[in-house]
Parts: C-alpha cells; structure tokens; sequence
C-alpha cells in the first residue's frame, strides 16, 4: 500500500480552449444536431453504424460514407454519477451542486455509444439498459451544445 501521508496536490491552471477542425464528418453531425437529429454512417463492410461518425471502420478498415438518422430513442449501456467537475480555470476539483449523471449511451439503430448527460433523473432512477431520450435545446445550435443531454424516456415534454 502507498503512504498517502507523503501525498503533494498540486493545483494545475488549464486553457481548455480548442482551436482545431472537427472535420467534415463531425461537422455534418453537429448540423444533424441543430435539426434535432442524431445522424450515424454505415459500414460498407460490415453494416454497423456509428455514432459519432468516423471515418474508418476499425474492423474492416472500409471507409464508411451513407449516413442513417438513429434514434431518437437510446438506451444506457452504462453510467455513473459524478459528485465533482474540473474547474476549467484552476485545474482543481470543485463539488457540483447536484450529482451529474454520465451515462454511455447507445442510440437505437446505432451499433456505438458515446457519453453524455442524463438530465431529469436521479442516480438511483439508473438502470443498465433503461430508455433514454434526447433533450434538446430550445432552439439547437448546429454544434454540441444543441443536445444537452438525455433523460429517461416519457419523463417529460
Ligand atoms: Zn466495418
């Protein structure tokens, strides 16, 4: 076991500011986001479809071009609750008011998952496989912050 009396925390200032392309892919999929819409592609190869979308398939190595709409419905594959964030400006932990849930979501239709928040729920409403759907913003931006998160299917309007 290690001494945990000789620990140091060192508190690490980040700039969490990205200045790159997402790329022609990604991009078609934040504008499938402002139209409310989850948007996959399909491997030539081997039919699964992913979401986000990726270029390459990394089993068949094919490349994927014919995009499919999924969802809206989802389910969680898995989760957990998360009690602190990264405060972007001091690097540090700092508690979150409310615990954030973190789920790996899987649209219907889709054969990937990808992580976002599950709003309108409690941790002890989670379940493995339960029915999500999306929450979007009142009026989505063609980018991420147009699908806020999910919540357990028929939770609200
Ligand atoms: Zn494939």
């Amino acid at each position: 076991m290690s001494d945990l009396k000789n620990t140091v925390e060192l508190t690490i200032p980040m700039d969490a500011e990205f200045h790159w392309s997402v790329g022609s892919y990604m991009e078609r999929f934040f504008a499938g986001l402002g139209e409310r819409k989850l948007m996959g592609i399909r491997c030539p190869g081997c039919g699964r479809v992913f979401v986000p979308p990726r270029m390459i398939c990394e089993r068949c190595f094919a490349e994927t071009e014919e995009w499919v709409e999924v969802g809206p419905g989802a389910v969680a594959v898995s989760f957990t609750a998360a009690s602190v964030e990264v405060d972007p400006k001091t690097g540090g932990l700092r508690d979150l008011e409310e615990p954030a849930i973190l789920a790996l979501i899987k649209p219907d239709k889709a054969d990937s998952a990808f992580v976002h928040r599950v709003l309108e729920a409690e941790p002890g409403d989670m379940r493995e496989g339960m029915a999500l759907e999306p929450v979007w913003a009142p009026q989505p931006a063609g980018d991420l912050s147009g699908l806020l998160g999910f919540r357990p299917a028929g939770a609200g309007g």
